[in-house]
């Protein structure tokens, strides 16, 4: 299928008809609205209302608000009927409406994204074996992985109002810093300031106290996937994390693309959650569902690029870090729902829970710098000759991901973006 606005059709294009990503937007001088990417354009949904009726209509009306948790709250049957009515009305076959809906599109670089969605909870996983591995190994040669790890999908509860959309500042924090050799801990700009590449997943339809969802009812919960920068700073996290695990080191920032990409522009991109070791424990029965095995993984091929501020000056491109794809998880996003309401809490929309880092087995495929310079012990030579360990202020990181799968339209996430900041003096 084809769109009649002709940059859809642009091979490169994050943004084709068979995506139509929702995200807020700001107009020059005008208010926050939801609004759908379609090529270089977002559409203004809600200005858009008379042409829909039935579901549909419901969803466009809850789209004239400055957050999408009026649209997410209505469940995947309302959102499916206004994306099969978007993407009927915007097909080339389509030559009514343009008229009415050209009016409502917008060129997506004269907006302004805005954090598209409110976020009451936000819980961090750590789902790729390849990331615990390497981290663990950092810390434990003999027994990187612990005990636990392929039996339970661990979280933390991170910090919801740390969550910003991309392009807003990250500020280097402070916090109490002890290396192995220091004999007290002091209180300064942390000096191993990293990024991780992963997935959030915002929560649409909430879900029941006491009514744990079932692993194979998880997607009706998903209203969509984003990228997810979970900014670390290692050095207070090795000194606060035991034995609560993260708390400082991670509540200063969390950067997420404008762009949701919905459960249902993914569906072509599913495939099998990645195969368990021969000899790898049997989830439990509560995680264990054949057709989220054999369906529940997404193949989303993750990029993280950096370019240092001298990079920038010197008219340098990015550095591409890593690819990875998230179809690599151990723990497939529906055992993580399932997981985070077996004990009878539940999950409100608007929820964010993030993957944890997105590794691969593969030196080229390492999402944190963490990994890359094993825990700082290997510098990493940027174009220009700079070295780094961690992250330097001045450097922008940039996290991409694109679907692709033969026989069907590629589409993207946008970027999720941040530039680091010195610390406050
Ligand atoms: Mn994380």
């Amino acid at each position: 299928m084809q769109s009649w606005v002709p940059s859809a059709q642009a091979p490169e294009t994050d943004f084709p008809i068979q995506n139509l990503p929702f995200a807020v937007f700001r107009p020059a001088g005008g208010e926050a609205r939801c609004g759908v990417g379609i090529g270089d354009r977002i559409l203004d949904v809600g200005a858009c209302a008379e042409l829909f009726d039935g579901p549909a209509a419901q969803a466009v009306l809850a789209c004239r608000a400055s957050r999408l948790n009026a649209l997410m709250a209505l469940g995947p049957a309302a959102a499916s009927a206004l994306r099969a009515g978007l993407s009927q009305r915007l097909s080339a076959a389509h030559t009514a409406d343009r008229d009415r809906l050209g009016a409502a599109l917008y060129a997506i670089n004269r907006v302004e994204l805005v954090m598209p969605v409110q976020v009451g909870g936000f819980t961090d996983f750590f789902a790729s074996i390849h990331h615990a591995t390497n981290a663990g190994r950092l810390f434990r040669p003999d027994m990187p992985l612990l005990p636990n790890y392929k039996h339970v999908p661990v979280a933390y509860n991170g910090r919801a109002n740390s969550v910003r959309v991309s392009g807003a500042p990250v500020q280097r924090p402070h916090g109490q810093l002890k290396g192995p050799q220091d004999a007290a801990p002091r209180f300064a700009p942390a000096q191993r300031l990293d990024y991780e590449v992963e997935l959030g997943i915002y929560v649409g339809a909430p879900s029941t106290q006491a009514r744990p969802i079932a692993v194979g009812d998880a997607w009706d919960h998903v209203f969509g996937v984003t990228l997810l920068n979970d900014w670390s700073a290692r050095d207070i996290q090795a000194w606060e994390y035991q034995p609560l695990g993260p708390f400082l080191a991670k509540s200063f920032a969390t950067t997420v693309s404008p762009w949701v990409v919905t459960a249902e522009a993914l569906a072509p991109f599913r495939t099998a959650v990645a195969p368990r070791a021969e000899d790898d424990p049997a989830p439990l029965p509560y995680l264990h569902d054949a057709v989220d095995q054999r369906h529940g993984g997404v193949r989303i091929a993750l990029d993280a690029h950096l370019r240092s501020a001298r990079m920038a000056a010197q008219g340098l491109p990015a550095l591409r870090l890593s690819r990875s794809n998230a179809d690599l998880l151990y723990w497939s996003i529906a055992q993580m729902l399932a997981h985070h309401t077996s004990n009878g809490s539940w999950l409100d929309t608007g929820d964010l829970l993030g993957s944890g880092t997105v590794s691969g087995a593969d030196l080229d495929a390492l999402g944190s710098l963490l990994e890359i310079t094993a825990g700082g012990a290997r510098a990493l030579t940027l174009p220009g000759g700079e070295q780094r360990l961690f992250l330097a202020d001045g450097d922008e990181l940039t996290l991409t991901g694109r679907c692709e799968a033969r026989g069907h339209v590629a589409i993207g996430f946008g970027a999720c973006r941040g530039t680091l900041l010195p610390a406050a003096v």
